[in-house]
């Protein structure tokens, strides 16, 4: 029987448009399917069956008078920080627990235009600051392949609905590898854009020089055409570009040749997992298979200042942009208070959860008179000398691979206690956020039944170029056909 939640969104495109199929069963199988596993999961936290139904009765309308698209009547889900009209948007956090947004952000507003179905809001950790859900102030999320392990973060929701069929694609937002890493650690597809791609208008903000939204799907083909949608300049956004967008459908052609591939000696330190290393290599020989020319010699030197740097930046953005929970405007407002300073102490004391404190405290403190030149400063120079680093790696490779994370997934509770330890899986993604290159997680393999993925990265707005080597790495390789099977603890 045709299982119709283990569906790409091409796949059952296909079925829509020659009729074999209608959005509103698509609809119903991918609610099915969440009531079987979420109990198991908890990927999400608000479902919407009515308005997806709703969305797929109107799709259906539009595929029969032939004006669909290839997203219309396909069911999708939108991380809990991206404001959905109507639809709570809390960013997994208490503050926002009851935030019902009057406006849809950009990215919904296209994918709703283009006759999305949208069946729930994925979990993240709090106002997306982690690495594996833990933070969120609702629940845990489980990683499908392994439910006694983290699905990754802070898109973990978004990447362990997909992977486990609740609906064909999501959004999630990567700050520092919040869409790569969890992607990687569930074994799908996650793409951070180029910053400036994708319009950010509505994304609830945590450090917003480095934020951007993007894709989490089940396979290469389907992670163009989500971009594809949600690409462009938006003048609501005055950080998005005014760039033409391609047709990315063009660049999914399963040949490398006359590409040339740099492997940055940094990101494959020593101390790496011997076995995730082997899969890159395994991975990068393929690479080669298909006509690529790697260069071994690549080197980043100031990648080692890039965690360091990250967390001083993202933390004082954060403290700017998280000012604006007081309690007055919006959110949660504590009302037992003697006076006003009481009242915003009160709001934030128990509408936060530790680790956002946390960032406020060190962000207010790095940004603070006397510090800042020693700390803030410092560290956007340091951005810049890592964004040259990869402006004299464009002048001799057109991509880079490197490891999504240094580990497969975590067990639940092991680095919560630990926050420099959860900081430093995501060694490999933040200086891709520093530079505001676009970068690509795509299934490499597994270690023990555990997923590893690998990680593209590329010239700014050439995500095109990372479409085409991560499809002929999909075609030849069959890690994105394995589907997990929801179980519990594989080792
Ligand atoms: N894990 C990183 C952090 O906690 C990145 C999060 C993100 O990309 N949103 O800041």
């Amino acid at each position: 029987m045709l299982e119709l939640h283990t569906l790409t969104i091409h796949q059952a495109g296909d079925l829509l448009r020659r009729r074999e199929i209608t959005s509103s069963e698509l609809t119903e199988a991918a609610l099915k399917r969440i009531q079987e596993v979420e109990g198991r999961l908890r990927a999400l936290v608000t479902v919407t069956p009515e308005l997806a139904r709703h969305q797929a009765q109107e799709a259906d309308q539009r595929i029969k008078s032939g004006e669909a698209t290839p997203l219309t009547g396909i069911p999708a889900i939108i991380k809990d920080n991206i404001c959905t009209q109507g639809i709570t948007t809390t960013c997994s956090s208490r503050m926002l627990q009851n935030f019902i947004p009057p406006y849809d952000a950009t990215v919904v507003e296209k994918l709703k235009g283009a006759g999305m179905v949208m069946v729930g809001k994925s979990n993240l950790d709090e106002f997306a600051m982690g690495s594996s859900t833990e933070n969120s102030a609702f629940f845990v999320t489980a990683n499908p392949w392994d439910q006694d392990r983290v699905p990754g973060g802070s898109s973990g929701g978004s990447a362990a609905a997909v992977a486990a069929g609740e609906a064909m694609y999501a959004l999630g937002s990567d700050t520092g590898g919040s869409i790569r890493q969890p992607a990687g650690f569930c074994s799908i597809v996650g793409l951070k854009p180029t910053y400036g791609r994708v319009s950010r208008y509505g994304l609830v903000a945590f450090a917003s020089s480095l934020d951007q939204i993007g894709p989490l799907t089940r396979d290469v083909t389907d992670c163009a055409l989500v971009l594809q949608t949600i690409a462009g300049h938006d003048p609501r956004d005055s950080t998005s570009v005014p760039q033409p967008v391609p047709d990315y459908s063009q660049a999914l052609v399963p040949d490398l040749h006359g590409l040339r591939i740099g492997i940055p000696q940094e990101y494959y330190p020593g101390e790496m997992e011997p076995q995730v290393s082997s899969v890159l290599k395994g991975a990068i020989a393929k690479l080669e298979e298909l006509g690529a020319e790697v260069q071994w010699d690549v080197s980043l030197p100031h990648t080692r200042y890039a965690l360091a740097a990250y967390y001083i930046i993202a933390p004082s953005e954060a403290s700017a942009n998280l000012a604006r929970y007081d309690g007055v405007k919006y959110g949660y407002s504590y009302q037992e208070a003697e006076n006003m300073w009481q009242a915003m102490e009160k709001t934030r004391q128990y509408g936060f959860g530790a680790e956002v404190k946390r960032r406020i405290m060190l962000g207010t403190y790095a940004l603070s008179a006397g510090y800042y030149d020693a700390y803030y400063l410092k560290a956007q120079k340091v951005r810049t000398l890592i964004k040259r680093d990869f402006d004299q790696a464009w002048e001799r490779v057109h991509a880079l691979v490197v490891p999504t994370s240094p580990t497969p997934p975590f067990k639940i509770g092991e680095k919560v206690e630990e926050p420099l330890q959860m900081y430093l899986s995501d060694i490999f993604t933040i200086p891709v956020n520093i530079a505001g290159i676009p970068g690509i997680a795509v299934p490499a393999g597994f270690v023990k039944g555990l997923p590893v993925g690998m990680q593209i990265l590329g010239r700014p707005f050439d995500e095109a170029t990372l479409f085409r080597i991560a499809y002929a790495y999909q075609e030849a390789t069959e890690w994105h056909q394995t589907l997990p099977e929801l179980r519990d603890s594989a080792l």
